[in-house]
């Protein structure tokens, strides 16, 4: 019988050549989060034991498994969720972060975006018929969270991207050569000007599979339910798809392919541009017009 890789006893868990009993390999996830906070492979820690971190929740494993990660470790975290409204995806979502923060006692702020913000995702959508969704209801998320994360004045906001989302990014961007997201891709992205809160990214480290496995190990629920508006022609899910199957030949390439992009990462910087003051909200923008995109997609001055 093959044996865990720490301890000798029978082996439960069998990951990219790893083998771990289920104790070992939940010390393993927690052993890789304490390496992300301490910033390996890029050379900058990402949080420090007296900032305040705001949580991103979306009720999926990866915000679950982080907001439970950072409390154990015993982070000064602020949960926070946003309500976008997509029906049953929306309500599954609130469903699993109330019953989760029920057990453990954790409040968590959660903002709607039609009551608290006046924002019509359907209406939004519609004006950006020519413009993949995701990306839109990117924009309009990142916004918002920044916008949240001002007012309650945390330091930091903590998404639950992984491995898989900074290997797929960077490759898609790789394929398409867009510097943009070569030169921003990273775990840690400072504040700016007091205007953007910094961002950081603790689980990039750990890979969608482990994150599942973690989760259902430790007994934390997630909704898996789809998002009703997750279509469009090469998203990140099937540049992920593509990475699973190189991967099933070449074991850890995912791994080898981002650590080797984040030690790399200079080769991408570029030379800052300063930003514009957007005319309507104050925020920053890089839009050439001076008004940022999230002024366009929400106040219908054009397909945003
Ligand atoms: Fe938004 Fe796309 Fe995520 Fe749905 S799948 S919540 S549209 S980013
Ligand atoms: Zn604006």
């Amino acid at each position: 019988m093959a044996k865990c890789l720490r301890c000798g006893k029978p082996a439960t868990i069998f990951l990219e050549g790893l083998r771990f009993c289920n104790d070992c390999f939940k010390i393993h996830v927690e052993k890789e989060f304490q390496s992300a906070i301490e910033g390996h492979a890029i050379g900058t820690r990402l949080i420090n034991g007296e900032e305040q971190v705001m949580v991103a929740l979306s009720g999926g494993k990866d915000s679950m498994v982080l907001w439970y990660l950072l409390r154990k470790f015993n982070f000064n975290v602020v949960p926070v969720h946003l309500n976008l409204n997509y029906g049953v995806f929306s309500e599954k979502s609130l469903e699993v972060i109330q019953k989760f923060s029920e057990k453990i006692g954790d409040k968590v702020l959660v903002y709607n975006i039609k009551d608290d913000f006046g924002i019509d995702m359907l209406e939004v959508f519609n004006r950006a018929k020519k413009r993949p969704r995701c990306g839109v209801c990117g924009i309009i998320k990142r916004y918002l969270l920044n916008k949240i994360a001002l007012n309650l004045q945390v330091d930091v906001i903590a998404t639950g991207h992984n491995l898989d989302d900074g290997a797929a990014t960077t490759f898609k961007a790789i394929l398409n050569w867009d510097f943009d997201t070569l030169s921003r891709n990273y775990p840690i992205v400072s504040s700016y000007k007091d205007k953007l809160v910094k961002k950081i990214k603790p689980l990039y480290r750990l890979s969608d599979k482990e994150i599942k496995m973690y989760a259902d190990l430790v007994g934390i629920e997630y909704t898996s339910e789809a998002c009703p508006y997750r279509i469009g022609k090469v998203t990140l899910s099937k540049t992920k798809d593509i990475l699973d199957e190189i991967s099933e030949d070449y074991k850890g390439i995912k791994r080898t392919f981002y650590y080797g992009y984040l030690r790399n990462k200079d080769i991408f910087q570029k030379d800052e541009a300063e930003l514009k003051e957007c005319k309507i909200c104050g925020m920053p923008t890089a839009s050439e017009d001076g008004v940022c995109s999230f002024c366009k997609l929400t106040k219908g001055l054009s397909d945003g």
